[in-house]
């Protein structure tokens, strides 16, 4: 198959001048931009009035939490993600309803110009192998370029904070104690089949090696899950300090830093991305930085949770590759990448800072597509619109008022509200949408079943919360206990220039 989308403005990268251009797509591929001819193409669209610019790469969320949204506020996360991973009273989904349930959030994306997400699902104890299908199989059919994983950690995740022992009254913490331990060799197994079946290297959507954080996993099951992604070449994922706690906690598990403890055990490299990164220190970003491993930054998720900032000049500086993301809809409530890179580049302009270190449209941008490309394993392959790229291609209406007048195209896709110009969307090669309709799913009827199906499940999901609620109170114990514990004094922080030049 091959396609043709003439006439369009095209914002090739984020450094290049935008130029009225055609672009001729063979199979998945771009194989010419520029004044071409349309002669022998399968499908010719005209994107007269539209900048076609590369699909934004959302670098993490988590579709068990898009029934979530707009549900919580002002909760710190070790105190919010008891209610997007309940430990008590979650009552299983079946596979339709997980397929909904991603279902959203991919309609969301290919919305808001994401034409590639990262998506780390919660292995809770009922998500059978059909659950698993159900998230591969909703990328699949809208058409998104997707890699998926399932969360893993072989210790108990309510016991991945400090002085628990201490804080959890023996009659709430036997009963979490007594559910069985997550089953390593079974998880072990679980990513292996997933690596077989949904192998990246052959499939737009893939699998993606996820340990969920150092803290909720042995090191030898780190280890292991390192090996098998160095074993089958697969990119891999997980969180690092996200919090102040956890910065804590890091002190007290290994005496060290989280990003110290993973380079110590030789599992940083360029096939790994670290989400957060908040609290780091320069040590932590010379670690990435000499291994080649990314860092991802999801402003607006560490913002609502009071997270902190990730100190973004710092790792750039240093030569660190990174990329952006939303995170899940229990913390952020949107998985809309617009947002993102417009935070990326009005968060880091510091008044600590002078003007020419300030991050501009351009560098945000950047992030947001070549930055998450090479992050999940695409250099050179995703975020540009260049021949040899894979087709992943946006493109926005103009004659939206963010446009209006048209001044800088690339300043006012970043700072003007650009969600709703969306109108042209290329994954893949494919036009999942066109005029503003999503081409590969019935939206409408798709959008019903979503509505019906949060509904059915809305009682148990306040039940859920209620159960959750209960332990609360001791966890926020752990958090103000934790606040009181000193963090190693070379964090970083987010608002100063790595040079210490100040305005
Ligand atoms: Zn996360």
């Amino acid at each position: 198959m091959s396609l043709f989308i003439k006439n369009g403005l095209v914002l090739s990268s984020a450094d290049a001048v935008p130029q009225i251009a055609d672009i001729k797509i063979e199979g998945n591929q771009i194989v010419e931009v520029g004044q071409t001819t349309a002669s022998n193409s399968d499908h010719v669209i005209d994107a007269s009035g539209l900048l076609l610019a590369p699909g934004l790469i959302n670098g993490h969320f988590h579709s068990h939490e898009h029934f979530h949204k707009g549900r919580y506020d002002n909760l710190p996360l070790e105190l919010w993600m008891h209610f997007v991973r309940p430990p008590v009273g979650a009552e299983p989904l079946t596979p339709e309803q997980v397929y909904l349930r991603t279902m959203i959030g991919a309609i969301e994306a290919l919305r808001t110009g994401t034409t590639f997400v990262v998506d780390d699902v919660n292995h809770a104890p009922w998500f059978s192998q059909d659950c698993i299908d159900a998230v591969f199989r909703a990328y699949q059919d809208i058409g998104l370029r997707a890699l998926v994983s399932v969360s893993l950690f072989d210790l108990p995740f309510h016991r991945s904070v400090p002085f628990f022992d201490e804080e959890m009254p023996a009659v709430i913490r036997q009963p979490l104690d007594t559910q069985p331990p997550p089953d390593r060799d079974r998880l072990l197994d679980l990513a292996k089949h997933l690596a077989h079946q949904h192998h990246p290297q052959r499939h737009r959507v893939g699998y993606i090696v996820a340990p969920s954080a150092p803290q909720r996993c042995s090191d030898t099951f780190l280890l292991q899950l390192h090996q098998l992604a160095e074993q089958q070449n697969l990119p891999m994922m997980m969180h690092v300090l996200e919090t102040r706690l956890q910065a804590v906690t890091a002190g007290l598990l290994y005496q060290r830093s989280m990003v110290a403890h993973l380079a110590e055990l030789g599992i940083l490299s360029p096939r790994l991305a670290l989400q957060h990164c908040v609290w780091s220190t320069a040590n932590d970003i010379e670690h990435l930085a000499n291994a080649g491993s990314s860092a991802v930054y999801n402003p607006l998720s560490n913002l609502k949770l009071g997270s902190g900032q990730m100190p973004l000049r710092h790792f750039i500086q240093a030569g660190v590759n990174v990329a952006l993301a939303s995170d899940g809809c229990g913390s952020r409530d949107s998985v809309n990448m617009l947002s993102v890179v417009q935070a990326t580049a009005l968060l880091n302009k510091s008044p600590q800072t002078l003007p020419a270190q300030w991050l501009s449209a351009e560098e945000a941008f950047r992030l947001g597509t070549e930055g998450g490309a090479r992050a999940f394993g695409y250099a050179d392959r995703l975020g540009r619109i260049e021949p040899g790229y894979l087709a992943d291609i946006v493109g926005y209406r103009l004659s939206t008022p963010a446009f209006i007048p048209l001044n800088h195209p690339l300043r006012q896709l970043v700072y003007a509200e650009t969600g709703c110009a969306v109108d042209l969307v290329v994954s893949d090669g494919i036009a999942v949408m066109q005029h503003g309709q999503l081409t590969q799913i019935n939206e409408s009827a798709l959008i019903a079943e979503i509505l019906s199906t949060h509904q059915s499940l809305l009682r148990s999901l306040e039940a859920s919360e209620a159960a959750v609620s209960q332990l609360l109170p001791y966890y926020r114990r752990i958090c103000d206990r934790c606040r009181t514990v000193p963090v190693d004094p070379d964090i970083v922080t987010w608002d100063n220039h790595p040079s210490g030049s100040t305005a």
